[in-house]
């Protein structure tokens, strides 16, 4: 039995680093979806009052002089708390965007989130334990890896910005869903969901002329090569 949730917030943040106690939020997205269907979107960048590591200006697009004018967490930090209210969180790899978000409203002495929620990532482990990983896909559970999967390529990008990123999540959430439910009518060979048959690494998938190709993750040390 699939209990759905009230209302689910969709979010995403990108971050000055990996630390989610002393780097900091620079963009938040968040979706709300109700039960009912009602759709609310919140967004902002956030000044982190530091310069950007010039590997997130690369991966984000984002500069210094982007956040220059944008507000501080102290002065978003209160807006943010009040459109996730009790809402169950959503994202891709939870606990990385909850410990920043719960860092931010520890400092401003607002309520934490509670440890609940959904993690996308989590459920396409467990979905497709050795996803393949897809031609551009940059590994077997990122959220690109999904977008290839599920055939959302050329309707999303995954540009690393918040609010991208949230609408591909929105998607390979139904997406997984429908696959963890039965209402999918895909159904993948065995070696593109649980990995190579002889070793078990996830399989690189190609196209070469007609054949969708699956090459073992562990070449030349497994060779295992299959038609697909
Ligand atoms: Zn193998």
């Amino acid at each position: 039995m699939i209990t759905i949730p009230e209302r689910l917030v969709f979010f995403d943040v990108e971050t000055t680093g990996l630390d989610g106690n002393r780097d900091r939020i620079i963009e938040i997205f968040v979706l709300s979806l109700s039960k009912s269907g009602e759709v609310e979107e919140y967004e902002t960048l956030i000044n982190p009052e530091r310069p950007l590591p010039e590997k997130i200006t690369e991966i984000t697009g984002l500069k210094d002089s982007d956040l220059l004018d944008a507000p501080t967490e102290r002065e978003v930090a209160v807006e943010i708390r009040e459109f996730v209210g009790f809402g169950t969180p959503v994202a891709h790899n939870l606990p990385f965007d909850l410990r920043f978000l719960n860092a931010m409203f520890r400092r401003n002495n607002l309520l934490e989130m509670g440890g609940g929620g959904i993690d996308t990532l989590d459920i396409s482990r467990s979905l497709f334990p050795k996803l393949c990983i897809y031609p551009e896909g940059g590994g077997s559970h990122r959220l690109s890896n999904l977008m290839y999967h599920f055939g959302l390529q050329d309707s999303y990008a995954n540009a690393h910005r918040a609010r991208d990123d949230v609408m591909l999540l929105v998607e390979v959430f139904r997406h997984l869903q429908e696959y963890s439910t039965g209402q999918s009518q895909i159904e993948y060979p065995k070696a593109v969901t649980h990995g190579c048959p002889t070793c078990g690494s996830p399989m690189y998938l190609t196209y070469s002329d007609s054949q969708t190709i699956l090459t073992c993750k562990r070449q030349p040390s497994c060779a295992v090569k299959l038609v697909v």
